[in-house]
């Protein structure tokens, strides 16, 4: 266990392909938290092709992305780097994947074009392309231990995630579709990695489930009952304003056949 003030290791996987509706902006909330505090954060990017060293890194992020671009991330995690992640994960690391990048990392993705993605299998999941897409804004009621709390974010995506019993839901739906429209299930939890079809970005206004992720990462190598608190007046605001939104909106209604949009090329 190391001495000294805590520095998290953060590594932001394909940013330049699995990055839509703000999710880099998980990564900018990790790292200010982290400065807030008077600690250090430092983030290494990697892509196509460059391998992953389990133990140089606290905490993995892997945003969303479309079909196309999923395709490209799946080869790329096939073997070796997939293996890398699951091994980090294995080691106690923390881990926050949005939509696409959650989906790449369940047991496979059968898009709705009918491509079939085999995943790195971290969670017990399997994602099916839909013939609709769930879209809108989302609050979850979230059971977490230690970051009990409701979440709010906004989803996109034609794909359903089911789980095996080798995960479990990261939240109940309060509002929005959630996994798959049917079970209420939101997200997945395993260890300490989570995968979430929450875009927004997620943890500026979810400052819970970013300390959770952050202590979590940190506890690998530093002794740390708990991180020192921050003044959240500002992300409690936007958190309140969103939730207040969402259910503004009321309940979304399941989609029937009748409503179904025409499958995406
Ligand atoms: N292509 C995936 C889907 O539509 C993921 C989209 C996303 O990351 N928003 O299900």
């Amino acid at each position: 266990m190391k001495l000294g003030l805590p520095e998290l290791r953060i590594c932001h996987l394909y940013p330049e392909l699995m990055n839509i509706y703000g999710d880099r902006g998980n990564v900018i909330a990790l790292v200010w938290r982290c400065r807030r505090r008077g600690w250090e954060a430092r983030v290494t990017r990697l892509s196509l092709g460059e391998p992953i060293d389990p133990s140089r890194h606290d905490l993995f992020f892997i945003g969303g992305g479309q079909d196309r671009e999923q395709m490209m991330v799946c080869e790329d995690l096939a073997g070796e780097k997939g293996e890398a992640l699951r091994a980090a994960v294995e080691d106690g690391a923390a881990l926050l994947s949005i939509c696409g990048g959650y989906q790449l990392l369940g047991k496979r993705f059968l898009t709705c074009t009918g491509e079939n993605l085999p995943g790195v299998s971290l969670f017990d999941a399997e994602t099916v392309g839909g013939d609709t897409r769930f879209i809108g804004n989302v609050a979850v009621d979230c059971r977490l231990e230690g970051a009990e709390s409701t979440l709010v974010g906004f989803e996109n995506h034609s794909g359903r995630t089911r789980l095996g019993p080798g995960c479990r839901p990261l939240g109940r739906v309060i509002r929005g579709y959630g996994n798959n429209g049917e079970d209420g299930g939101e997200g997945c939890v395993y260890r300490h990695a989570i995968g979430t079809y929450l875009h927004g970005s997620l943890l500026p206004k979810n400052p819970r489930l970013a300390d959770w992720l952050i202590l979590r990462a940190l506890r690998r190598r530093y002794q740390l009952e708990a991180l020192p608190p921050l003044d959240d007046a500002l992300e409690d605001a936007a958190h309140r304003a969103a939730l207040d939104m969402v259910l503004r909106e009321g309940k979304r209604p399941r989609l029937s056949p009748r409503r179904r949009l025409p499958s995406p090329r």
